[in-house]
């Protein structure tokens, strides 16, 4: 097995590092510019319906949208992301608290979240670096010694007592994003979908116990460092967290409570060092948002927060190619390396990019020439059975 490097080793931060502000994401920034369009899409798709561009049918566009309705990205303390108990599972007042080790406590979360939906469950300590100075709609969000976090307009409380973040990685099907960028891409959707259904459910399961419980979609806090510090994966080139079991086809969303909860072991190392010699996702971004070369210290633009090691991407540059695109893109997660679907041999490949390094750039090599992460025809999608990847 790869090593498992601590966080702090594996992602030095250089000079002061300062809390993100959530109004200087790519949609935050963007979507001033877009304004009501800036997640729909919906003219440039239905023109490019009547212009009988393949992967743009009705159905196709339908299927992406109905993918959506669930979806709640950045609803910080609305629908399943309410910061308030749903009043769903409810523990009565003569019954106690169900208090036991924390190990313990990670064994039933963990079994009732994989049954809630997550492909991957990690545990971590928070740490409040991560969590933003500012909602996008310009909460301050701070910590407060009470027991229950609570919103008001000016602000988002965090209690001290939170001190415990489970990380929730919801599945992308294979299949389905192997039509990136057409609207058949409809995983990212669903796993918005799927992110915000579990992580309430997830959460309304750790109230029926008796604690407390904040679930959080993309609002809040950032997740990648997140789920990296509870050893879902780590940062790839193209942004994305890479996970060993699924690639980066995996959505991220996090919970903070007060229940104590262990702490995960780092995922192995090896993705990293895989990443810089493959750079597959720079060559083929149509918008050039991904770095070649090596990790650094420099950020694009705002929407990127300076401090840690790592490939800054444009995400502003992203976004403006979704909107030329009329879909979410995901050539990146389509084309990774790392995305492939389950099988013996690309176990064994994983194997060796964990133990033997210095075949990365043989791997790194075969898997462009053997053709992996080509877009599939999306003029065939309905023809073919659902296959469940
Ligand atoms: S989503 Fe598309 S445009 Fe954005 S970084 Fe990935 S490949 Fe590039
Ligand atoms: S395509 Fe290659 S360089 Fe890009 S994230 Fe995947 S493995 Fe890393």
């Amino acid at each position: 097995m790869g090593k498992r490097i601590p966080f702090d080793e594996y992602y030095p931060i250089k000079g002061e590092y300062k809390r993100f502000d959530a109004r200087s994401t790519a949609f935050s920034v963007k979507s001033k510019i877009y304004g009501p369009d800036t997640f729909s899409y919906t003219r440039k798709v239905w023109n490019k319906m009547q212009q009988g561009v393949p992967g743009f049918s009705h159905p196709d566009i339908s299927f992406k949208n109905a993918a959506n309705t669930s979806d709640n990205q950045d609803g910080m303390g609305t629908g399943y992301y309410s910061w308030e108990p749903l009043g769903v599972s409810v523990k009565p007042d003569h019954i106690p608290r169900w208090e036991k080790t924390p190990d313990e406590h990670a064994k039933v979360v963990r079994k009732a979240a994989r049954y809630f939906g997550a492909a991957l469950v990690g545990f971590t300590k928070l740490d409040k670096r991560w969590v933003y100075s500012h909602s996008s709609d310009g909460k301050e969000i701070a910590f407060e010694d009470v027991e229950r976090g609570y919103l008001t307009d000016e602000k988002a409380v965090i209690p001290e007592s939170h001190k415990y973040v489970i990380a929730l990685a919801l599945p992308m099907e294979f299949n389905e994003n192997s039509y990136a960028p057409t609207t058949i891409e409809v995983t990212s959707n669903m796993g918005y979908a799927r992110m915000h259904v579990t992580t309430g459910t997830v959460a309304e399961f750790i109230r029926g116990l008796g604690w407390n419980a904040i679930p959080c979609g993309n609002d809040t806090a950032l997740s990648v460092p997140i789920a990296i510090q509870a050893g879902l994966g780590h940062m790839g080139r193209n942004g994305r967290l890479i996970t060993w079991e699924h690639g980066p086809l995996v959505r991220i969303s996090k919970i903070f409570t007060d229940m104590p909860l262990p702490q995960s072991p780092p995922a192995p190392s090896g993705i990293i060092e895989f990443c810089e010699v493959c750079e597959k996702c720079a060559k083929h971004c149509p918008s050039q948002s991904i770095p070649f070369g090596p990790r650094t210290y420099n950020p694009k633009n705002e929407s990127n927060n300076p401090g840690p090691l790592k490939w800054y991407c444009d995400e502003q540059s992203c976004f403006d190619y979704w909107h030329e695109v009329a879909t979410g893109c995901s050539i990146c997660f389509r084309g990774c390396s790392f995305t492939k679907k389950k099988g013996l041999s690309h176990d064994i490949v994983k194997w060796f990019i964990r133990n033997v390094p210095a075949l990365n750039p043989f791997f790194a090599w075969s898997d462009e020439v053997l053709g992996y992460g080509k877009m599939n025809d999306p003029t065939k999608y309905w023809d073919i059975p659902f296959e469940r990847s």
